[in-house]
């Protein structure tokens, strides 16, 4: 088999789908070899975050340094504050063979496939888009006001879910990690044939 640089595992999805705590649920299963690139955020810690281990907690000036100072492979401001992947852990982790485990909001996640194109890109999604969606292919017809509109920021999000490896529904919190986990093997086993 060949030896590979790890593989970038990008995890992303809109806002409120759930990833952080999918995210956390892999890594306390204690059943991959990922290992977690620990963000750089402005926001100020909530209770029972370390600094080091959540994030790195900095200062508005501290991180616009970092953005200066190329330190971040992609960055974006989510609710006001700033939130980043610092390159150097990446590089060296994914050089060391190691696949490297990436939570990050959508815009972030779009910065990273132009950069890395070869990750694995995973999008989680809600299990109300799925229905959403299901309902917009069958009832295509519909000219009520309301569905039109949830079908244009549905349509949104398919249109970004385009730009990903695989989709990965919510619906249950241990299923969607089954299933991550089951993406991650079935990518090595893809990439490493001789
Ligand atoms: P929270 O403040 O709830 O911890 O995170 C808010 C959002 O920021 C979540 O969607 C999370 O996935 C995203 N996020 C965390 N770290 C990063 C990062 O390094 N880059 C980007 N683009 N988003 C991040």
């Amino acid at each position: 088999m060949k030896k590979e640089r790890g593989l970038l595992i990008v995890l992303s999805g809109p806002s409120g789908v759930g990833k952080g705590t999918v995210r956390k649920t892999i890594f306390s299963q204690n059943d991959t070899n990922f290992e977690y690139s620990i963000s750089v955020t402005t926001r100020k810690p909530r209770e029972g975050e370390v600094d080091g281990v959540d994030y790195f907690f900095k200062s508005r000036e501290e991180f616009e340094e970092m953005i200066k100072h190329d330190k971040l492979l992609e960055w974006a401001e989510y609710v006001g504050n700033y939130y980043g992947t610092p390159i150097d852990y990446v590089e060296k982790t994914l050089s060391e063979g190691k696949d490297v485990f990436l939570e990050i909001e959508v815009q972030g996640a779009i910065q990273v496939r132009k950069a890395f194109a070869e990750g694995l890109f995973i999008f989680l999604m809600p299990p109300s888009l799925s229905e959403l969606k299901s309902r917009i292919v069958t009832r295509g017809t519909e000219t009520n006001e309301l569905i039109e509109n949830r079908m244009k920021v549905a349509k949104e999000e398919i249109e970004l879910m385009d730009a990903y490896d695989y989709v990965v529904e919510n619906d249950h919190v241990e299923l969607a990690c089954e299933r991550i986990k089951a993406i991650v093997q079935a990518e090595h086993c893809r990439r490493e044939r001789i």
